[in-house]
């Protein structure tokens, strides 16, 4: 291994609870102990890096810190027989840029179980199109199909929909044949769901109208929620008979202001998803789904590219729920 150093968006912490972040300089070397050196290729920003990036949540412990959940690229060194140098890979949660240097650097070190063949169907940009919000969408979508939840049964409501996994959710959601509504606080944005395949876009307003009832008029035979809080409450209580709720995010809240009757009275199911633990089995079969037959048309439409010295605007942006699609930071 020729490079001893190597590019890295590096997060400090000079006084407590003061972040600043810059481009900088990080050692080989300084990597922690891994079974695979991974030369990153491409990394994407999710709500999750943001969060690391401006200290929040305690997801991250130490700084200085190079966020990035969501790596592809190719081994450079392998201590194990199932990879080897030149192989195609993606590495995405576990530890990966929450305590251990992430892929918002050129260079990762991580244990090979961590690691995914890239699968055929996907170049590296696109699985990074993808990334965690593409495979955190493909779980929920799965286990919203897996509880029942079909095309002919009527409207599906997806939340946060112009967010990187809202508008996975919706383009996977529209290729598999259901009507999908985009609930979004952009309404400026009607033509990029619009091509997602959302049938119609309403407002986060129209979600909430009538919240203060115990019970709302039935209208969603699933949802595909990334909110949490009143947003998420809503969507239960307005959830038809027997119909399902996959809920992954908080960028509303953290809080669930609810109570039993959706439960106990229309036998709505809330299925809860994490992609981090996710184990291996599930998260290559998600996967292959992602890179087959659920993987959305015009990819490409769905993201935008940077690189690591605009990234800290993206930063600042997704924060503010104020990005559309995907960004994918090219660190070739
Ligand atoms: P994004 O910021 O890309 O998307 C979130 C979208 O939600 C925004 O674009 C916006 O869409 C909407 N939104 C933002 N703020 C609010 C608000 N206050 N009230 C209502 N809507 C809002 O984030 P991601 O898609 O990357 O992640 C979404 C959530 O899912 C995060 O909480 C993240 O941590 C979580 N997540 C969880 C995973 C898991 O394994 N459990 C994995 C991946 C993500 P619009 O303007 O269209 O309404």
């Amino acid at each position: 291994m020729s490079v001893k150093t190597f590019s890295a968006f590096i997060v400090e912490e000079k006084e407590p609870k003061n972040f600043s972040m810059k481009v900088g300089t990080r050692s080989v070397q300084d990597l922690p102990i891994g079974e695979l050196l991974v030369k990153v290729h491409y990394s994407s920003l999710n709500y999750k890096d943001a969060l690391s990036a401006t200290g929040q949540f305690g997801i991250t412990k130490k700084y200085p810190h190079t966020p990035g959940i969501d790596a592809a690229g190719e081994v450079v060194e392998s201590a194990v027989s199932a990879f080897k140098p030149g192989d195609k890979v993606i590495v995405t949660s576990y530890d990966l840029g929450m305590d251990t240097p992430g892929a918002f650097g050129q260079y990762i070190r991580v244990p090979s179980a961590w690691a995914l063949p890239l699968p055929e169907g996907l170049s590296l940009k696109e699985s990074m199109i993808l990334g965690t919000a593409g495979l955190t969408a493909g779980m929920m979508i799965r286990k919203l199909i897996g509880n029942g939840v079909k095309p002919e049964e009527g409207d599906i409501l997806v939340t946060g929909a112009t967010g990187g996994v809202g508008s996975i959710a919706v383009a996977i959601l529209a290729k598999l044949g259901f009507q999908v509504v985009a609930a979004t606080g952009k309404a400026s944005e009607k033509g990029f769901l619009t091509g997602l395949g959302a049938s119609r876009i309403i407002g986060r307003e129209e979600v909430l109208a009538g919240l203060d009832q115990p019970l709302m008029e039935e209208r969603w035979s699933g949802v595909v929620d990334v909110v949490g809080g009143d947003m998420l409450a809503a969507a239960i209580k307005s959830t038809r008979y027997n119909g399902s709720v996959a809920c992954c995010g908080l960028v509303g809240s953290l809080e669930l202001p609810l109570n039993v009757l959706p439960f106990i009275l229309r036998g709505v199911s809330l299925l809860g998803v994490d992609s981090v633990q996710c184990p291996m089995g599930p998260r290559k079969l998600a996967w292959e789904k992602l890179a087959g037959e659920w993987k959305p048309n015009h990819l490409e439409s769905i993201s935008m590219e940077c690189t690591l010295k605009n990234l800290e605007q993206e930063i600042h942006a997704i924060l503010k729920g104020a990005l559309r699609g995907r960004i994918v930071i090219n660190l070739l």
